[in-house]
């Protein structure tokens, strides 16, 4: 049985998104995450990662990217959530997504899109709605750069 549910998510209300098919334990391995395997270059020559956050697009090493935006992906449909309940992992050419918390029945799968703090970065607001949210997809690390509350919560980690 799949661990997942493709469903209409509350998140991106034009879209669909990932929803776990019964109780997940942290640390399992819920979806391959799949897509085309291109070279740097082919990356740099497209059009298609010119104007956008390359939201499907991952550096697999220092010559290949994946770019998983493709029907066939299923994983594509993850949403990020500022307060993710997965994660992207990998191991050579391979990705896939796990889970790095407990989930219930019926949650929605998100993960951190891990955006990179920049001076477009309100292109991209998130809707979340979690209690951490910081209003904008960029990766955990950065986001005290918006809102000074993470800042806090950072050094209180360490
Ligand atoms: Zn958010």
């Amino acid at each position: 049985m799949k661990l997942y549910k493709v469903k209409k998510s509350n998140i991106d209300r034009k879209g669909h998104g990932l929803y776990a098919a019964k109780d997940i334990k942290a640390g399992t391995k819920i979806i391959d995450y799949v897509g085309k395997i291109i070279t740097k270059k082919q990356t740099e020559n497209s059009d298609k990662f010119d104007n956008s956050k390359p939201i499907y697009l991952f550096n697999l090493n220092s010559r290949y990217d994946l770019d998983g935006d493709v029907s066939w992906n299923t994983a594509r449909l993850i949403n990020h959530s500022c307060s993710n309940n997965c994660e992207y992992e990998g191991k050579g050419l391979k990705l896939w997504v796990s889970s790095v918390k407990e989930i219930k029945k019926g949650e929605e799968l998100t993960c951190d899109y891990g955006f990179s703090y920049d001076s477009d970065y309100k292109q991209f607001p998130c809707k979340c709605k979690s209690k951490n949210c910081c209003g904008y997809i960029v990766r955990m690390e950065s986001r005290w750069r918006i809102n000074k509350k993470f800042k806090k919560s950072l050094s209180v980690n360490r």
